[in-house]
C-alpha cells in the first residue's frame, strides 16, 4: 500500500487540479524504500506524529508498522486525498493544522510511547526541530508516567536537506559547526542515519536529503536548568562569530567586556578564543559563570 502512494503516476494524477507548493515544501516520496526504512524504526509500541503527510507515502508505512499515527497536515487541498489513500488504515488520525501553532503531545493517543516520524518542509527545518526537541521531557518525548521507559525509547526520525544535516551534527572548530549544533547536541544526541538523492521525489528538490535520528537526553534537572542559558550564550557568540568570545558576549548580552572576561576566565575559558572552538557540554560549563544574570531566550 505504501509502495502504491509512491507511485510517480499516481501522484501526478491524483495532484492534477492542485499543484505542488513550493512554499509548503511539497517534494513527495517516490522512492518506496526510503518510507519503509524510516518506519522500520518504530514498532507497535509507539504513536508517531507525523508532520506534513503530503500524498501519505510514509503515513502509510508508519500505519503499517506502528501501534497509531497522528499526521498532521496544513496543505487543506490534500486532506480529502489523503482520507483517501489512508482509509484502509484504521490507526491513522489525521489533522489538517499547521504544525507550529498547535499544542502536539495533547494529539498523541494515551498508552503508546509518543514519537515522530517526517519529512520535514525545508524552509520550516528550524522552528519544526526547535519545537519538537524543546517540548522534551514534558512534551512529546516525555516517557509515559506508567512506564519505565526513558526517553531514549522515543527517536525523533526527520528528513532534512543534507547541508542542514551537516550543520546539526558539527563538529566544534568546524565550518558548519554553529548555534543549531549546540541547541540540537544540548537537547539530543543526533545521527545521521542516511542520504536521498533528489531522484527519490516528485517535484524533484534542488539537493540530497538526509535522514537524522535524534534521542533526547534522559531529564537531568541539574543539566537542564543551565541548558537555556547555554543556549543563549552560544546564540550570542555565533552570531558575531568571527569575534573573540568576550566581545561576542559582552555585545550579546548586553555585559561590560571586563564584566564577561572575568567570568569567562573563572570558568576556565580564554576570553580571545572564538565561539566556535567551545563544544556544546563547554557551553553548558560556561552557562554556569552567568547563573546570576538574567538572559532571555
Ligand atoms: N510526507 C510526505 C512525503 O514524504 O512524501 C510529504 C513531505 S513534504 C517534504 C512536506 C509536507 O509538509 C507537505 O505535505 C506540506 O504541505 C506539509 N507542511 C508544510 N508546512 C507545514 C506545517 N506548518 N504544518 C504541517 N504540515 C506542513
Amino acid at each position: 500500500m505504501s509502495s502504491e502512494l509512491c507511485d510517480p503516476q499516481v501522484i501526478r494524477a491524483a495532484m492534477a487540479g492542485a499543484p505542488f507548493s513550493k512554499r509548503l515544501g511539497q517534494n513527495f516520496l517516490t522512492d518506496a524504500g526510503v518510507p519503509k526504512r524510516m518506519a522500520g524504526l518504530f514498532g507497535k509500541k509507539h504513536a508517531v506524529l507525523e508532520i506534513g503527510p503530503g500524498f501519505g507515502a510514509l503515513t502509510a508505512a508508519l500505519a503499517e508498522t506502528c501501534g497509531a499515527v497522528v499526521a498532521v497536515e496544513k496543505d487543506k487541498r490534500l486532506l480529502p486525498l489523503l482520507r483517501q489513500n489512508l482509509s484502509p488504515f484504521p490507526n491513522v488520525t489525521l489533522i489538517g493544522g499547521d504544525a507550529l501553532r498547535l499544542g502536539l503531545t495533547a494529539l498523541m493517543p494515551a498508552g503508546l510511547i509518543p514519537a515522530v516520524c517526517a519529512n520535514l518542509p525545508y524552509s520550516l527545518t528550524t522552528p519544526l526541530l526547535v519545537k519538537l526537541l524543546e517540548s522534551g521531557s514534558e512534551g512529546i518525548g516525555r516517557a509515559l508516567p506508567d512506564t519505565p521507559l526513558p526517553p531514549l525509547h522515543d527517536p525523533v526520525v526527520v528528513m532534512v536537506q543534507r547541508e542542514v544535516a551537516r550543520r546539526l551534527t558539527a563538529i566544534a572548530g568546524t565550518p558548519e559547526y554553529g548555534a543549531i549544533t549546540v541547541f540540537a547536541a544540548l537537547r539530543a544526541r543526533c545521527s545521521v542515519l542516511f542520504d536521498v538523492p533528489p531522484e527519490s521525489f516528485m517535484p524533484r528538490p534542488a539537493v540530497t536529503s538526509t535522514v537524522i535520528r535524534f534521542d533526547r537526553h534522559a531529564p537531568d534537572a541539574a543539566r537542564d536548568s543551565l541548558v537555556p542559558a547555554a543556549l543563549r550564550l552560544s546564540k550570542a557568540a555565533f552570531a558575531q562569530r568571527r569575534k573573540t568570545l568576550a566581545n561576542a558576549l559582552s555585545a550579546g548580552l548586553a555585559l561590560p567586556r571586563a564584566a564577561v572576561t572575568g567570568r569567562l576566565r573563572g570558568a576556565g575559558f580564554d576570553p580571545g578564543a572564538r565561539g566556535e572552538t567551545v563544544p556544546p557540554e563547554g557551553y553548558l560549563e560556561m552557562a554556569k559563570a552567568f547563573t546570576d544574570i538574567k538572559m532571555g531566550a
